[in-house]
């Protein structure tokens, strides 16, 4: 059967991943997560004196890009694969909202986002892939057979990674979670380079209003659609 890419992009916490690796599962395609990969530099970063409130040397991060090595692991008894960093599976380390504040002015880097880029060219490079992250429709993959673009009001957006997060164990308050969604919409939407955009030929999704049944049905057979030629 004919494997196609599978870009899907969209604003903070719009429930991308989800849809995302159910539809890889389905389709028995690869999925891969862009975002833990700029959470990942953003963690070096933080554990190497180059972010921390108020203070960002760019220089360094820059110069230190070569040392960071990005790699997803798989694993039967994982739902998902890991990212791990030269060689440390962080894959629990990335999540939390430390990583979210600072993850954003990272994400604005062109030298960052240009070894990311790459990488993530590489892996969806034999097609059957299904991508997710803010430009994979638009710098990414821009051929990609199908393209989503997910939304959802920024309050319901708060309020599932809230609920997420609190489940995680985290001692967080809503106001902040709701704060990091709405800074991240700006610094992502705004940045320079590669700014969070719909790419014209993406399908938007608002599923403020949808449980994750019918937003899978909904994606999957714009999927099937496409394998099969009828679009
Ligand atoms: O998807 P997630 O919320 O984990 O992404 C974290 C951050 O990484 C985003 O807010 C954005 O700043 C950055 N990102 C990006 N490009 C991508 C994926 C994520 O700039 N393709």
């Amino acid at each position: 059967m004919k494997k196609i890419t599978i870009a899907i992009d969209g604003y903070s916490s719009t429930g991308k991943s989800t849809v995302a690796k159910q539809l890889a599962d389905y389709l028995g395609y690869l999925y891969v997560d862009s975002g833990a990969m700029y959470r990942a530099v953003t963690f070096y970063a933080m554990q190497n004196d180059i972010i921390s409130k108020g203070y960002f040397n760019v220089e360094k991060l820059i110069e230190s890009l070569p040392l960071i090595n990005l790699k997803f692991v798989k694993n039967d008894d994982w739902n998902k694969a890991h990212i791990y960093l030269n060689g440390n599976d962080i894959e629990k380390k990335i999540r939390n909202l430390e990583v979210s504040e600072f993850v954003s002015p990272i994400a604005t880097i062109h030298e960052v986002r240009v070894k990311l880029v790459a990488q993530q060219q590489q892996m969806g490079f034999e097609k059957g892939v299904v991508m997710d992250g803010r430009d994979i429709g638009t710098v990414v993959f821009p051929k990609a057979e199908l393209k989503i673009f997910m939304n959802a009001s920024a309050q319901e957006r708060a309020q599932r990674r809230y609920k997420e997060l609190l489940e995680r164990g985290e001692a967080i308050n809503f106001n902040d979670v709701l704060k990091n969604i709405e800074e991240r919409d700006h610094i992502d939407t705004t940045r320079q380079d590669s700014p969070l955009v719909k790419a014209t030929d993406a399908i938007e999704i608002d599923n403020s209003e949808m449980n994750l049944e019918d937003q899978f049905h909904t994606v999957l057979q714009l999927a099937k659609d496409r394998i099969a030629g009828r679009v």
